[in-house]
This record gives structure tokens, C-alpha cells and sequence, in this order.
């Protein structure tokens, strides 16, 4: 899937630059998550070592170190969720569940030697460009609460999109005498065994849990605001011998990780607004769900969403309807009022008794790095260049912030396929900037004294931006429902808006005419450390 354009650029850019006794770009990866190990390894297989992971938790895995609950899995077929360039191909089932996940995440750290890179328990607090010297400044919260900083020459931020967990405020939820907790931080210390158990919200994650939950509780309430499109999950544990040849021809897993790429990548047509294939889709699910689940006591209004297929993530299970059809799982759509010692209560009036309460409420899914200020040329911040929303080019790079890119940044989600295929591709792009920023610094004087600054021009960045709103407006996301991928304007913001073999081939390889390079002296006997030598795109070589 990958022809690994961006490594052999970097790797062949390090060589030239160490022959010529150049300087090697310093660069730190901010979290831990399946992206930041991303691009650590390919560095790594670049040949580049002068690098650090810097992540503000215990460990390694992002996504799938954070959610231990019950039933927590991928709906990506397993064989479609590791990188290419670092297969697993051993997978126990269809639809791996987190601890296999959380394992491949570590396995990355093992095989390609990331520990010593890793600064765990860091927090990075701000980021700050420096003009004069071309450097990153980032600010941190170090393992023993010591202020840190780290000072490097590019800046890569992998804090992915769904690690803030959000919890709505509700009147009276500080007066509940029971536990209540967050998905995303399960707390394993509750026996949940004979207990009432409330659930707060029906998306992805809540219906992983609330089926497994339900076999132990004695009573399960989940409030729901709308109805989702459930699919079923064709999972299964693999049988030994296809295991088997799965993990070792090589040739059998490649065919059998392209046949599901694209199984996926078809599904695209779901999405087109107003296309044959979404109202027939949409059809199809709303008569399946009458036939086979509507019934007096879930009636249509409950079950049947009224928005297209699409608009709101599409879900699968194959356990949730049978689990709503459970005499001790009641589904509420009444709006939540507030809650009370014992009960959560709706706005028509009703108590629903809990022992136990459990916000499955999502995260602050198009905030981005809202929480990390930043700050690039001119002192600029990068919340006030995203006030009227998150956007980035091909999600990777914003203008004014040279030599800092983004991972799973702005319109890189999907409704259809893998997250791991898209963040692979931006590190491709991340990996040859680096290159051109190398070559840029050694340039046609050939040497070490010079410092490059890369960056997005404002004109390909705009331009980038009116691509991805027009795309976005012939897709479901911008139908009428409220969903995480759109912010409080409305604007989707998490959403790749076209196939992902567009996003490939938009990212296969880096335009240089769509850039701003500088190369500066760093040489202070000789020139002033800031003067700009090279300064227009053209005139950098393309090292590939
Ligand atoms: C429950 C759940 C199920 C999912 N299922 C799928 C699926 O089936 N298929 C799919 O393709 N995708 C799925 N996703 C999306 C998933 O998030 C991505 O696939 C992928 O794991 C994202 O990795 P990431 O590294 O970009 O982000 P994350 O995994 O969120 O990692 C970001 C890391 O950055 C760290 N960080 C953040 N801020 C800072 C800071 N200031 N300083 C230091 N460290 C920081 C965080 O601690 C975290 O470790 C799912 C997400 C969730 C929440």
C-alpha cells in the first residue's frame, strides 16, 4: 500500500547530509499513541536517531491504553489496523479486541528499539517557534512535576482526536452518592454484578460494553439522544491453520489486507450525499431494523434514526439489538433533567433508580490541540488561526507554523475504513518534508552551517481548505444530525471527505511548489544567524 517514498527520501537526505558533516533535524514526537510510534519507527528505518516521544501518560498505545472497557475493540477488521511497513499478521481474531491492540503497540516499541526515545509521564504544557533560530521550544511537565524543555528543530504532534473524554454537565451529577465514571477511564474496582446501572449515551463505545454489561448488572438503563445505524460485526477467533498461514505466507496476508482495503474503501459510496447507494443503504438499514427489532416496547421513534446513513458514525454489533430487547435493559430517549443521590432524572418527570453511572459521552473530538498553546512565526497562536475551526493541509500542516506537522490532524477521520492506512500516509509526507528541510539546509553551497525552515504556503493552505469544504458538501457528514465529527458552527472538522485512495495519492508526495522554505546561515562568524538565503520553494531540489 505504501511505496515508502518519504523513507528512502529521508534516509538517502541523512546520508548526504552526515557525508557532508551536516547537522540531523532533532525531532519531537508528541504522544504515544499508534500515530507518534508511527512516525517514530519510520524514523528509526530512516536512519535517523536523533529523536523523542514525549508522552504525558504511563505508557504506550494511546486510544488503546485509555479504554480497558469491557468488549473495547476495533470495528476496522484486524488485519487492516497495523502499518504497513510494521505488519502483524498473527491477529487471533477478526476484530481485534484492545489488550491484542495495546500488545501490537508495544511490540512496535520492542522491535524497532523506540524505549530509549520514549519520555513517559511528560506533558508538553506549550509550544513556541523561535524565529532566530528556527527551533521548536516546547514547554513540559515533567515524570516529577519539574518543568522541562525540549528544544528541537521540527515538532510532529500525535495527540490524536479521541483522547479528551468529555462528560456533559448535568444539574446534580456532584450529588450522586454512587460511582461514576468516564468509558474512556473504566473503573475495574466496581463489582458491577446485581447493580442498577445507568449508561449515558449510545455511540461506539457504549455499545461495546452495555451488552456485556447487562449479563452482570441487574438492571441496565442507557439514555439515548438519537438512534444510530447498527451493522452487524462479523467477528470471529481465526481458526489455527488459517492463523497459521495468515502469520507466515506472507503473500496470502497482503491479498487478504488488500481484499478487506478495498471491501472498505467501496463503502465510500454509502456516503455521498443524496447518492443511489446512500438512500438505498439507508433503506436497506431502516428495514432491517423495523422487521427484525421495532416492537411496542422499542418503538420506531426509539430505533429508527431519521437522518442518512453516515451522518453519525455507522456502528456495528451483533449483540446490540438482542441486548435492548432484554426485559432488564430499558432504553430512554427522554432528555436527562438532572441527576440525584440515587436516580437520574428526566425532563418528563421519571426516576431511573442507579447504583452505578456511566458516561459513554464521547470526547472533545474537534478541539485538536486546543489544549496545548502554540505558538509559530510571529508569535501567532494557533487557536486564534483555527477560531472559525481546525483545518490543516491534507490535515498534515498549517501556514505560519513551519516545521510542525500534525498526525490524525483535521479531516483525516473516517467513517469507512482504517485511521491507521491515513496516518501512514501523513508520516510519508512528514518523513519527505524533513528531507526537503535537510537538503534545503545543505543546499547547492553544500554546508553544515545552514538551518532550513519549511512550512505550508498560506496560498496552498487556503486553497487546501476550500478543496476539503467543497468535497465536504456533496458527503452525509453535513447532512442534519448532530455528530462528533462537526464542531459547535456546524463545520466538520475530524472528516476526510472523499475515498482515502485520494488521500494516497494527495499525499504520495510533497509538492514542493505548495511550500515556503528558508534556509538560514548558522553561522554567526561568518553571517547573521536569521538572514534568509533561500527563500522560494523552486529553488530547493527535490531530493526524491
Ligand atoms: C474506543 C475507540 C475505538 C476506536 N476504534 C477504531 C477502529 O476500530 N478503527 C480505527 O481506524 N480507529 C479507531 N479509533 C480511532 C483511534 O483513535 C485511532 O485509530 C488511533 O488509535 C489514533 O492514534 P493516535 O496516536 O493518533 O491518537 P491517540 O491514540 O489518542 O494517542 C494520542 C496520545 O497523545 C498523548 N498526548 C496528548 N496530549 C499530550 C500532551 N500535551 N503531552 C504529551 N502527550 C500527549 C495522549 O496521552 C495519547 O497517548 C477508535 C478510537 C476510540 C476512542
Amino acid at each position: 500500500m505504501a511505496l515508502d517514498i518519504g523513507r528512502r527520501r529521508l534516509e538517502r537526505s541523512l546520508a548526504a547530509s552526515r557525508r557532508a558533516g551536516g547537522p540531523v533535524p532533532s525531532v519531537a514526537i508528541v504522544g504515544a499513541g499508534l500515530s507518534g510510534l508511527a512516525m517514530a519507527m519510520q524514523l528509526v528505518r530512516s536512519g535517523s536517531r536523533d529523536f523523542v516521544v514525549l508522552e504525558q501518560s504511563e505508557g504506550v498505545g494511546g486510544t488503546w491504553r485509555d479504554n480497558t472497557y469491557p468488549g473495547s475493540g476495533c470495528d476496522v477488521p484486524s488485519h487492516l489496523y497495523s502499518f504497513s511497513f510494521a505488519p502483524k499478521c498473527d491477529w487471533s481474531r477478526r476484530f481485534a479486541e484492545q489488550p491484542e491492540i495495546l500488545g501490537y503497540a508495544e511490540w512496535c516499541v520492542a522491535t524497532f528499539g523506540l524505549g530509549e526515545h520514549l519520555r513517559l509521564r511528560t506533558t508538553v504544557q506549550s509550544a513556541t517557534f523561535d524565529e532566530g533560530s528556527g527551533r521548536w521550544s516546547l514547554e513540559c511537565t515533567g515524570p516529577d512535576g519539574d518543568r522541562e524543555v525540549h528544544e528541537v528543530d521540527v515538532v510532529v504532534f500525535a495527540c490524536g482526536q479521541l483522547n479528551r473524554p468529555m462528560i456533559p454537565a448535568i444539574a446534580g451529577l456532584d450529588t450522586f452518592a454512587g460511582p461514576l465514571w468516564h468509558s474512556a477511564r473504566w473503573n475495574h474496582d466496581v463489582e458491577l454484578a446485581g447493580t442498577r446501572v445507568a449508561v449515558v449515551g449510545n455511540g461506539a463505545s457504549a455499545i461495546q460494553f452495555v451488552p456485556l454489561v447487562a449479563d452482570q448488572a441487574a438492571t441496565v438503563t442507557v439514555f439515548q439522544r438519537t438512534p444510530n445505524y447498527v451493522a452487524p460485526k462479523r467477528d470471529r477467533a481465526y481458526r489455527p491453520l488459517t492463523r497459521a498461514i495468515l502469520a507466515r505466507v506472507r503473500p496470502v496476508e497482503l491479498l487478504y489486507r488488500w481484499w478487506i482495503y478495498w471491501t472498505f474503501e467501496i463503502r465510500w459510496f454509502w456516503f455521498r450525499r443524496d447518492s443511489w447507494a446512500s438512500r438505498t443503504v439507508t433503506r436497506l438499514f431502516v428495514k432491517g431494523i423495523r422487521d427484525g427489532v421495532v416492537s411496542e416496547r422499542l418503538p420506531d421513534h426509539a430505533l429508527v434514526p431519521d437522518y442518512p446513513v453516515g451522518c453519525k458514525r455507522v456502528l456495528i454489533s451483533s449483540d446490540w439489538y438482542p441486548t435492548l430487547q432484554r426485559p432488564d435493559v430499558d432504553l430512554v430517549e427522554s432528555w436527562i433533567d438532572h441527576v440525584e443521590k440515587d436516580a437520574v432524572v428526566t425532563d418528563d418527570g421519571v426516576r431511573h433508580p442507579a447504583d452505578a453511572l456511566v458516561f459513554a459521552t464521547g470526547f472533545a473530538s474537534t478541539q485538536f490541540l486546543a489544549h496545548i498553546p502554540v505558538r509559530g512565526v510571529g508569535g501567532r497562536r494557533l487557536a486564534d488561526e483555527w477560531r472559525a475551526g481546525a483545518h490543516a493541509y491534507l490535515g498534515t500542516m498549517v501556514a505560519g507554523f513551519p516545521n510542525c506537522y500534525l498526525l490524525y490532524g483535521p479531516n483525516t477521520n473516517l467513517g469507512h475504513n482504517s485511521i491507521l492506512f491515513m496516518v501512514e500516509r501523513q508520516v510519508n509526507l512528514v518523513l519527505q518534508a524533513i528531507a526537503l528541510q535537510l537538503r534545503a539546509g545543505l543546499g547547492e553551497e553544500s554546508g553544515p552551517t545552514r538551518r532550513a525552515v519549511l512550512g505550508v504556503s498560506t496560498s496552498a493552505y487556503r486553497a487546501d481548505d476550500v478543496r476539503t469544504q467543497r468535497r465536504l458538501a456533496g458527503t452525509a457528514w453535513v447532512a442534519s444530525c448532530r455528530s462528533w465529527y462537526k464542531d459547535a458552527a456546524g463545520r466538520v472538522v475530524n472528516n476526510w471527505p472523499t475515498w482515502t485512495v485520494r488521500y494516497w495519492y494527495e499525499t504520495l508526495r510533497l509538492r514542493p511548489g505548495n511550500l515556503d522554505v528558508v534556509a538560514s546561515d548558522i553561522r554567526p562568524a561568518t553571517r547573521r544567524a536569521d538572514r534568509p538565503i533561500v527563500s522560494a520553494a523552486p529553488r530547493v531540489a527535490s531530493p526524491g
